[in-house]
């Protein structure tokens, strides 16, 4: 019988994982031709041509709007830009409360404040790991002005559910759709079903341009908020003719030419860096279904899941061994698993302590509930997070076909002599 690795056996896979490597001889080219042009960027900061961005700014817009067949795209320097961009766009005001998940990156959670929003956290489905829609409903006030909903880990949230919910009531549904691009509900692309969806085009992403972020929205007055936000919007109100100057400071939020042109070969390959990391992952669950205590990522039916991770619960009753335990045993076997994911966001020192903007608490001050509640709100999100998560993150690493079978080999060695990791 084969001896487990961290019991002193060979590892399964004894080389190291390659890094996901997206960059090839396209974009080197696209990148060198800009260098050739001598235009790193063609925007202005005021109401003249240029204040919409260069050729490559604007043609990457537009693909992307074809891409995902929606009306307006509006290019930012990175998902959390385009995040803080959409609570501008959509005004967001002191005092203001936006519902949103505790299980997902910082940035969904500090958007809001720079407008002086509340965050509120609501639970996730234990099922999709998204934000419950009847935990929506729960924390619903009427100072509530939007939710953000999270496609976490590439799996869609309930967002036609949530839209139609956000309209009945007449406030905003944002998307934060930084892992999920190319996922759909019924058919409809992920990050086109809010008001507003944003996507992220960091390093770490399906595709990704270094630091990057796209916002898509229907409705063409955000769009133009949008772009005013992202582009010193105080200085070309007047030249513009707006009338509503809620929240029409601006920021320099803009993407290079050179960004937008790696973008555009990007885009153009989506398909095969989105869809290889999904074979991947489908080839993972189809291997390690059915096993007692471990549940493979699910996908609702009418969903298609794009996999940022694979993102698996265990249950160690039912395993026999901690989870913690079993993940040291997977690593040692040279299989990438880690646990937990992130602490749910109410933990975070600035909601602890009620300290943001300014030296007064601002704009936390303004609300009469405190973060001390979300642990016991947001059940769900602790026991993933303190029990249950167990995943791998397939976006970090070239994953080719005669891996997945070796991972999974790797997995079910652990599995089977799990009894060997009782302490
Ligand atoms: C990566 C990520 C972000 C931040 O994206 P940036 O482009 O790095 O700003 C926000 N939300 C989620 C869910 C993410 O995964």
């Amino acid at each position: 019988m084969t001896t487990l690795a961290i019991l002193g056996g060979e590892p399964e896979i004894t080389e190291r994982l390659r890094p996901y490597r997206s960059m090839g001889a396209a974009e080197k080219e696209a990148v060198v031709k800009v260098m050739d042009d001598d235009c790193l960027s063609g925007f202005f900061g005021s109401w003249q041509d240029g204040f919409l961005g260069g050729p490559r700014v604007q043609e990457f817009e537009r693909s992307w709007a074809e891409r995902f067949n929606v009306r307006h795209v509006v290019s930012v320097n990175s998902n959390t830009s385009g995040l803080i961009a959409a609570m501008g766009a959509i005004g967001i005001s002191p005092g203001d409360e936006v519902i949103l998940p505790p299980t997902t990156m910082s940035a969904t959670a500090v958007a809001p404040l720079f407008y002086g929003g509340i965050p509120v956290f609501a639970d996730l489905d234990p099922n999709d790991f998204c934000i419950s829609v009847d935990a929506v409903k729960a924390a619903v006030t009427s100072r509530t002005r939007a939710v953000i909903a999270v496609n976490l880990f590439g799996h869609p949230a309930k967002l036609t559910e949530l839209r139609q919910f956000c309209d009945e009531r007449g406030i905003f549904l944002v998307e934060d759709n930084a892992q999920g691009p190319l996922a759909s509900e019924f058919g409809k692309q992920c990050g086109t079903i809010g008001h507003i969806g944003v996507f992220s085009l960091n390093y770490h992403k399906h595709i990704h341009t270094g630091e990057g972020g796209m916002c898509c929205t229907d409705d063409s007055r955000l769009a133009e908020r949008l772009q005013m936000i992202r582009n010193h919007a105080e200085a070309v109100v007047e030249q513009a003719g707006t009338r509503d100057l809620t929240n029409m400071i601006g920021m320099n939020l803009r993407l290079t030419e050179l960004s937008a042109a790696i973008g555009l070969v990007q885009l153009g390959e989506i398909e095969g860096h989105v869809f290889g990391r999904v074979k991947f992952a489908e080839g993972l669950s189809s291997r390690l279904s059915g096993l007692e205590g471990f549940t493979v990522p699910t996908v609702r039916t009418e969903c298609r899941h794009v996999y940022y991770n694979w993102m698996a619960k265990f249950d160690a009753e039912l395993v026999g061994v901690s989870r913690e335990r079993f993940n040291e045993a997977l690593r040692a076997e040279g299989f990438p698993s880690f646990v937990g994911y992130v602490r749910p966001l109410y933990y975070l020192p600035l909601f602890q302590e009620g300290v943001a903007i300014g030296r007064n608490g601002f704009p936390l001050n303004l609300s009469e509930r405190s973060y001390s509640c979300f642990p016991e709100v947001c059940s769900v999100a602790e026991s993933l997070w303190r029990e249950k998560f167990l995943g791998v993150m397939i976006c970090n690493y070239a994953l080719e076909d005669n891996i997945a079978d070796r991972l999974a080999n790797a997995f079910l060695k652990v599995y089977e002599n799990r009894h060997l990791l009782v302490e």
